[in-house]
C-alpha cells in the first residue's frame, strides 16, 4: 500500500489536450488549417447526448472545429449514410464519428463501414481493426477508450513489454482492441468474457488488469495480484439516494478493495472516461496532419 498511486485521468487528458491545442495552433499558423470532426447523433438518449456534448466541448478547448448532425429516432438509414456521404466529401472534415448505439431499425454494420477510413476517427472501420490484428500492418486509427487505456500506462511508467495482461470484456469498441493493443505492446493477453470459468482465476495472473465490462464493482480484491496496476473502464450508475441526481457512477472495480492490494488504479469517475475523448481528439489532429502531410 505504502507505493499506492492513482492514475489521474482527468489530470493526464488534460495535459493531452494541452498539448493537442498548441499542436493545432502550430498548424494552423503554419498552413492555415484547422481539424474538424463531425458528429452524427440519432435519437435522443440522454447519455448519448451528454457524451456528444462533452465531445464538442473538448473540441471547442483545443481548436477543433466541430459539425453536429442531429437525426430524429425515425430517421430512416439512408438519411444517416447520406450525411456521412457529405462528410467523406467535405475536406474541412478529419473525422467522422457516429454516436452508438443506433436505433435499432438501423445496421450498425452499414452505417460504421460507410465512414471512409481515412476519416474514422472512433477507429471502428473493419479495415483499421483489421490492421491493429495483424502483424506488420497499421491501423490510420485505433480505438479511442483502449487507446486512453495504453496512453495511461505509458505515461505512467507502466512496464507493458513481457507482462501478463488480463482485459475482461471482448466487445469490438474495448475490450477487444484493448487485448490487440497490449499484445502489440508484447503483453502475454488472456481474454476474460462472460463465458468464462472461475475468472477471478485468471485476473489474480494479471500485472495489468483492464476491466471492461459494465457490472458494478465486479472484480473484488480477491482478483487481484499483489501490485497489479488497474485500468478501470466501467461507467456503471448505481443508486444513491445522497447524490442530488439519486445515482452515482462506479467502475467495475471495488475501488475499495483494489486500491489496497493493487499498486495503481484508475478511478471512477477521472479515469478512462477524460482520456477517451482526448483520444479523439488526438486521432482528429492526426487525421489532419496526415491528410495535409503536416509534421
Ligand atoms: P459490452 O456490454 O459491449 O461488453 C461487455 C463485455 O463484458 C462483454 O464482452 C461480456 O462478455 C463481458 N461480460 C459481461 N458480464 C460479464 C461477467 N459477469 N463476467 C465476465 N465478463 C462479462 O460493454 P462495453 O465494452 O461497451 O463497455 C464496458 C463498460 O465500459 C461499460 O460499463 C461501459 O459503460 C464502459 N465504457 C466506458 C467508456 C469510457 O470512456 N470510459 C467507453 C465505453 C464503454 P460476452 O462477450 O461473453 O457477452
Amino acid at each position: 500500500e505504502a507505493s499506492f498511486k492513482v492514475i489521474d485521468g482527468k489530470q493526464t487528458a488534460k495535459e493531452i489536450r494541452d498539448e493537442i491545442a498548441e499542436e493545432i495552433s502550430r498548424m494552423k499558423d503554419g498552413i492555415g488549417v484547422v481539424p474538424g470532426l463531425a458528429v452524427i447523433l440519432v435519437g435522443d438518449r440522454k447519455d448519448s447526448a451528454t457524451y456528444v456534448r462533452n465531445k464538442k466541448k473538448a473540441c471547442d478547448s483545443v481548436g477543433i472545429k466541430s459539425y453536429e448532425v442531429r437525426l430524429p429516432e425515425t430517421a430512416s438509414e439512408e438519411e444517416v449514410l447520406k450525411h456521412i456521404a457529405g462528410f467523406n466529401d467535405d475536406p474541412s472534415v478529419h473525422g467522422i464519428l457516429v454516436q452508438l448505439p443506433l436505433p435499432s431499425h438501423m445496421n450498425e454494420q452499414k452505417v460504421l463501414n460507410a465512414v471512409c477510413i481515412e476519416k474514422d476517427v472512433d477507429g471502428f472501420h473493419p479495415l483499421n481493426i483489421g490492421r491493429l490484428a495483424m502483424r506488420g500492418r497499421e491501423p490510420l486509427f485505433v480505438p479511442c477508450t483502449p487507446k486512453g487505456c495504453i496512453e495511461l500506462l505509458h505515461r505512467y511508467g507502466v512496464p507493458i513489454k513481457g507482462k501478463r495482461a488480463v482485459v475482461i470484456g471482448r466487445s469490438n469498441i474495448v475490450g477487444m482492441p484493448a487485448a490487440l493493443l497490449l499484445q502489440r505492446e508484447d503483453a502475454t493477453v488472456s481474454v476474460v468474457h462472460s463465458r468464462t470459468k472461475n475468472p477471478e482465476e485468471i485476473t489474480r495472473e494479471a500485472d495489468i488488469l483492464i476491466a471492461a465490462v459494465g457490472q458494478p464493482n465486479m472484480v473484488r480484491g480477491s482478483w487481484i495480484k499483489p501490485g497489479a496496476v488497474i485500468i478501470d473502464v466501467g461507467i456503471n450508475p448505481v443508486e444513491d439516494s445522497e447524490s442530488p441526481r439519486g445515482y452515482r457512477l462506479v467502475g467495475d472495480v471495488c475501488y475499495e478493495e483494489a486500491s489496497k492490494i493493487a499498486s495503481a488504479i484508475t478511478p471512477v469517475p477521472g479515469g478512462v472516461g477524460p482520456m477517451t475523448i482526448a483520444m479523439l481528439l488526438s486521432n482528429t489532429l492526426t487525421s489532419a496532419k496526415r491528410v495535409h502531410n503536416f509534421k
